[in-house]
């Protein structure tokens, strides 16, 4: 079983004095945040919502108006919130020079820390069904305020699916963010783990410049995804960014930051979308193959010359996450395999030629098999005859590199 993991984002439309009681709940709540967050920094960090609890809750409960689940529900928020911070610390160490000019490493934990985390907006996280609850055949959110509970309409635009489907519903945090109302849920569900018995779909991908992705199936069908539009786009975003860096005035960085925003939306948008395809494509059961591509440099002959520094890598690990949370959640998955000579080998005969493949022409050609075909699939062909390695037990599928001296099957 895995289990999926996801946050809904509700709209939530409160009269005005409902807005009232919002705001007055949440300053409160961010206002003991502070307080339990000193007390924290004050006692050695003891990350334990229990030990708090037993410190703090006489009083906190005698000088404020929030009930006892939303004071607990502080103390958890407190120590979510240092734990995050410490497991940050301990994956970013210092790093000193020392006088002989050698740099050591030294492990960080939350004494580094030189004040309490501040919570610096007012906020509330609501436990399910003592804090909030659906009603009215969930039509309506009922949520406790400061003393009492107040019905509300609510809108969950572009989160229908899985408000219906069999989610379960957690805790829910209050946001206000310009000047509306948030509810934002983390939704659980427990999946069957991706079955490799079943006999899977096994689905080569090839990620590229000139193709954002390259699909080779197991049944022989490619699917191209055109990559040009993309490469017109960032192309105009460089022209902008180039543009705007040679102003060099206050205002021009302002612009050049947003645009810098804007395009890795973009972006995120685009992969967000492709991911979905796939994983709509070929459905549940399906084994997703991807090379490997930490630490590999990518060809960028195909682009043209002005975008050739700005490739963004972080978009095709970006592609790789996207695809492994969707295709999780419908008993899929996604497997890495080593991209050395997948744009090299003959899928027919297995001989690996660097030559074979003409880069003018998008082409690679067996002499030897007198077989041709278009570069990129010949990527997603290789890929996932990997695939069927893994599929049959190989744990690093890898191309190997013996190279075959007579015909094939000799
Ligand atoms: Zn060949």
């Amino acid at each position: 079983m895995v289990k999926l993991g996801r946050t809904i984002k509700l709209r939530l439309y409160p009269n005005t004095s409902q807005a009232d009681g919002f705001l007055d709940m949440t300053q409160e709540y961010q206002r003991l945040a502070n307080i339990v967050s000193q007390w924290v920094f004050d006692h050695d960090f003891p990350l334990s919502w229990l030990k708090i609890n037993n410190h703090l809750y006489k009083n906190i409960r005698q000088e404020s108006s929030l009930n006892s689940q939303m004071v607990q529900s502080v103390f958890r928020t407190v120590v979510a919130r240092y734990k995050t911070i410490q497991k940050q610390m301990k994956q970013h160490p210092a790093h000193y020079k020392t006088t002989d000019n050698k740099w050591i490493q030294v492990p960080r934990d939350l004494t580094w820390l030189a004040k309490p985390i501040s919570f610096h907006r007012p906020q509330a996280d609501l436990v399910r069904q003592s804090n909030y609850s659906f009603v009215n055949g969930m039509t309506q959110i009922s949520i406790t305020t400061l003393g009492k509970r107040t019905k509300l309409a609510f809108s969950n635009k572009g989160f229908e699916d899985y408000f219906q489907a069999d989610w379960k519903l957690g805790t829910a945090k209050l946001v206000h963010n310009q000047g509306k109302w948030f509810l934002h849920i983390s939704i659980t569900k427990d999946v069957a783990d991706f079955d490799s018995k079943k006999g899977p779909n096994i689905v080569g991908i090839d990620r590229g410049l000139r193709f954002l992705a390259t699909a080779y199936d197991h049944q022989g069908k490619t699917t191209f995804f055109d990559g040009k539009k993309i490469l017109l786009r960032r192309k105009k975003f460089l022209e902008n960014r180039r543009h705007l860096q040679s102003k060099g005035t206050k205002s021009a960085k302002k612009k050049l930051k947003q645009l810098a925003q804007r395009e890795n939306r973009w972006m995120t948008d685009v992969n967000h979308r492709l991911a979905k395809t796939l994983v709509a494509a070929y459905g549940t059961h399906t084994l997703f193959v991807l090379e490997n591509l930490t630490n590999v440099t990518f060809n960028t002959d195909d682009l043209p010359k002005s975008l050739r520094d700005s490739h963004h890598s972080w978009a095709f690990f970006q592609l790789e996450l996207f695809l492994t949370y969707k295709a999780q959640a419908v008993q899929s998955t996604v497997v890495k395999v080593s991209p050395a000579y997948t744009s090299q080998r003959c899928p027919r005969c297995g001989l690996i030629e660097k030559t074979n493949r003409h880069h003018d022409t998008h082409e690679y050609w067996c002499i030897q098999y007198q077989y041709r075909c278009n570069d990129d699939r010949l990527g997603a062909m290789n890929i996932e005859i990997l695939g069927k390695d893994w599929l049959n037990g190989v744990k690093r599928p890898k191309i190997q590199t013996l190279r075959l001296l007579g015909k094939p099957g000799s």
